[in-house]
Formats: C-alpha cells, sequence, structure tokens
C-alpha cells in the first residue's frame, strides 16, 4: 500500500502546476512570446534530452551543472544522454546542425533538470523562457538582449530588482587577467573559505561570487577584470553601458558577477530580485558565449542569450503582490434537466461562436446543476426544464451582476449571452477564486 501512494507524487523536487495558477503560466508565456517575436525571435523546440557531449563541452565538465546536477543515463541503445539542466547549448547544438542563416533569433520556453536538493525555488524541474541571438558581435545585440530580459520582468509589474552587469573579457584578454587574479588570491590563501583556497588553482574565478564572508573580504581588494579588458572588450562594453544608458534600462556593475558556465565571454548579466530570499533571488541572466559554437563543432559565430526562471519569476510576483492573473469566466453555463440533449447541443453552438461555455453531466438534479454553474464562475445560466424543452427556449438567469432572468429561443441563446457580456474595457464580474473553488 504504503508503495501505491508513493506513486501516485510528483517525484521530489518537482511539482505540478494546476488550473488557475496554470493560466499564470499560460499569460506569462503569452506574454513573453508577443514581446521577443515584435523583436523578430522566432519560437525553436528542442528535444529536452542531448547527447551529454553537448553538455559536457558546451557548459563545462568542471562546473557544478554538469559535474554533480545533471540528469545522465543509458538508453537501451547505449547510448548517453542527459537531460538538458539549461536552454542555451542545445539550441547553438540545433544551430550548429542546421545552420540557419545568420543573424539567428530564437526563444524558447522548456522545463530544465537538475538534480539538486529540493527547497523553495529550487526544482529538480523547473521551467525556463529565453532567447538566444547567434551571428553579430555586435554590442547593441547585447543591449536588444538585456533590454527583453529587463522588460519581461517589467511587463508583468515587477519593480524591486536589479540588474547587474559585468564583462568576462574573452580569450585575449582573460587569461592574463585570471593569472592577476590568481597571484591576488594565493597571496591571501589562507583567508578564504575552505572550498575556494582549495580550488584557487583549477579556477580562481569562483572565489569572486562566493557568498561566504571570508572570501568577499578578500575579493573586495582583489583586481577587477573591467579594469583589464582589452581593448576591443572594452569598447564593446562601453558601448553596452551607453546602450542600456540610451534605453533607461537600470543596472549596476558587479565585479563579481562571474557565471558558472565556461561558454560566457564578454557581456554576462544576472537579475536578483530584492523581494526574494538572498540565497534563491536570481530571476533570470545570460550573457555572450562567442566561442560556443565552435566548441559544439560549429563555424566561428558570435552569440548571446539569457534565461529566465519561470518559478522564481512568479515567486518575485507572489512577493511582490504584482501579476495575479484571474482565469477567464465562463460565458454561461447549461443546467438541462430534460436528459442533457438540449445542453449538448447548446453549449456546442455557444463555443462555435467563440464563447465560452460549460454544463453539468451524468443528469444531476437541478440544484446540483445550478451549484456546480454558481461554482464555474459563469456570468449566466441558461437553465433547461420540460417547459423549455417543449417550446423550443432556455431560460437565461444572470448568475453575477445585474439582469433579470427571461426567457430566449434556442436559435437566439448566442446573441443572448453576448449580450449579457461587459463593454469592452469595463471590468469583469469577479470569478471564484482557488479558495472559493475548494
Ligand atoms: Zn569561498
Ligand atoms: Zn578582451
Amino acid at each position: 500500500m504504503a508503495d501505491d501512494r508513493a506513486t501516485a507524487r510528483a517525484p521530489s523536487g518537482t511539482h505540478d502546476v494546476l488550473w488557475p495558477e496554470s493560466t499564470r503560466w499560460e499569460a506569462l508565456i503569452a506574454r513573453f512570446a508577443d514581446q521577443v517575436e515584435r523583436a523578430g525571435y522566432g519560437l525553436a523546440h528542442t528535444p529536452i534530452f542531448e547527447d551529454v557531449r553537448v553538455f559536457r563541452r558546451g557548459i563545462g565538465e568542471g562546473s557544478d551543472v554538469v559535474g554533480k546536477e545533471m540528469y545522465e543515463f543509458e538508453d537501451r541503445g547505449g547510448r548517453t544522454l542527459a537531460l538538458r539542466p539549461e536552454g542555451t547549448a542545445p539550441m547553438v547544438r540545433a544551430f550548429v546542425q542546421h545552420r540557419p542563416p545568420v543573424p539567428w533569433k530564437a526563444w524558447y520556453a522548456t522545463p530544465a533538470f537538475r538534480y539538486e536538493r529540493p527547497q523553495a525555488g529550487r526544482y529538480r524541474q523547473h521551467h525556463q523562457l529565453g532567447v538566444e541571438a547567434l551571428g553579430p558581435a555586435d554590442p547593441d545585440l547585447d543591449v536588444e538582449v538585456v533590454a527583453l530580459a529587463d522588460g519581461t520582468f517589467r511587463s508583468v509589474g515587477l519593480g524591486d530588482f536589479e540588474l547587474k552587469l559585468n564583462s568576462m573579457g574573452d580569450g585575449n584578454c582573460r587569461p592574463a587577467y585570471v593569472e592577476r587574479l590568481r597571484e591576488y588570491l594565493s597571496a591571501h590563501r589562507d583567508a578564504l573559505c575552505p572550498e575556494h583556497a582549495e580550488r584557487l588553482d583549477a579556477n580562481p574565478l569562483r572565489a569572486l561570487d562566493c557568498k561566504r564572508p571570508q572570501c568577499r573580504e578578500v575579493t573586495e581588494g582583489a583586481p577587477r577584470l573591467i579594469d583589464h579588458l582589452c581593448d576591443a572588450c572594452a569598447a564593446h562594453f562601453a558601448r553596452v553601458r551607453e546602450g542600456l544608458e540610451a534605453l533607461g534600462v537600470p543596472y549596476r556593475l558587479d565585479h563579481r558577477l562571474v557565471r558558472g558556465f565556461d561558454y560566457y565571454t564578454r557581456t554576462t548579466f544576472e537579475f536578483a530580485s530584492a523581494a526574494l530570499d538572498a540565497a534563491q533571488n536570481g530571476i533570470g541572466g545570460g550573457g555572450r558565449y562567442d566561442g560556443l559554437v565552435e566548441m559544439l563543432g560549429g563555424p566561428p559565430t558570435p552569440g548571446i542569450g539569457f534565461g529566465i526562471g519561470i518559478e522564481r519569476l512568479l515567486l518575485a510576483c507572489d512577493a511582490e503582490g504584482v501579476f495575479p492573473v484571474d482565469p477567464p469566466p465562463l460565458d454561461a453555463f447549461v443546467v438541462d434537466v430534460t436528459g442533457g440533449g438540449v445542453a449538448r447541443d447548446v453549449t456546442a453552438r455557444l463555443r462555435a461562436a467563440g464563447l465560452r461555455a460549460d454544463r453539468a453531466f451524468d443528469g444531476r438534479s437541478m440544484k446540483a446543476q445550478l451549484k456546480a454553474a454558481d461554482r464555474s464562475g459563469a456570468r449566466v445560466a441558461l437553465l433547461v426544464g420540460a417547459d423549455e424543452a417543449d417550446s423550443g427556449t432556455v431560460l437565461l438567469k444572470p448568475l453575477r451582476g445585474d439582469g433579470d432572468q427571461h426567457q430566449v429561443p434556442v436559435d437566439g441563446v448566442v446573441e443572448a449571452v453576448r449580450a449579457t457580456r461587459p463593454p469592452d474595457g469595463a471590468p469583469s464580474a469577479p470569478v471564484p477564486t482557488r479558495k472559493d473553488l475548494s
């Protein structure tokens, strides 16, 4: 018995999204799609699993995501596959495979999988919205991409968040900087946290974004990458900053911002919600990855993108009290106590006319059907008793707002229901909340 109960639960670290919460997801994805499609991005779907080498090469073996958190498995044909832990590497793999003309601008909405310790705002399957833009090295593209992410947050009403911006340099200037940083940190090795004292030789950059006070204190005085960019990287970064300022996108330079994946170059950015707990406040981020296409076997092609975590974004919305999406109410609920034939035909007629209509099933009593009509949130009930069935009419009974009940011929039911809709722009009648429904 215990086993049966276990199989009837979602796996640890995953969650279901059911109506009416799911209407927020629909609204968010629709809003995101509208915004990025206006900027020329088209939807791309890629498989949720890939050859594991896509992630090993793209993200890097040394990262936690690949080394510790990836869902890796062998299929029945002996191939080693992995569930995607993030959105970018699969999109770049698809680009390398299909070679669409550049600039190639694509967006996605996808689950991502990481074997992490489950906690609030951290899931083993979470969901991301993102874009990737491949081809141009132009810093104005960086500005476009960062502004789209910023615009996504603002479009749902978020305001209490910060955009952190940095440049990771490139293969020309970063190695010399990393050496300089390693020298500096080596001189302070004993003051670093144990993890980063140990990893200093492998990757000194990691100490920069460590949250532990020891590392923070040491890195406060560390050399900063933006002070050691080559001329080309410095010019690129200056143009990005100029563009963000021109578009009124506020940002803060953050020299500690070094993203964990090997593929990032130059512009890198992260959005943090001030309304969420510091440990889980990252609501989105991204950056340029000019070497990734080559790493995955394609021709040298610059690229930039971002990913936004849907669950985190919605948590931030809850924390700020914004983006409450009401499910659209039903226009009509048909209550038929004459066998259900009229309910079947009238709901079909209403739906075909673009109205939202539902009905009761199983020949329940008038009282039970009326209760169901009320709980459905419908604006009107259409009642069918023996008299109505005989005369080819329905009794239109308003459930919300004003209006008297009146008899309507079945042939005129679409117009009659439509006439009860509030004028465009008027607030619709309140619909039941999740609490009312439970
Ligand atoms: Zn540390
Ligand atoms: Zn450089």
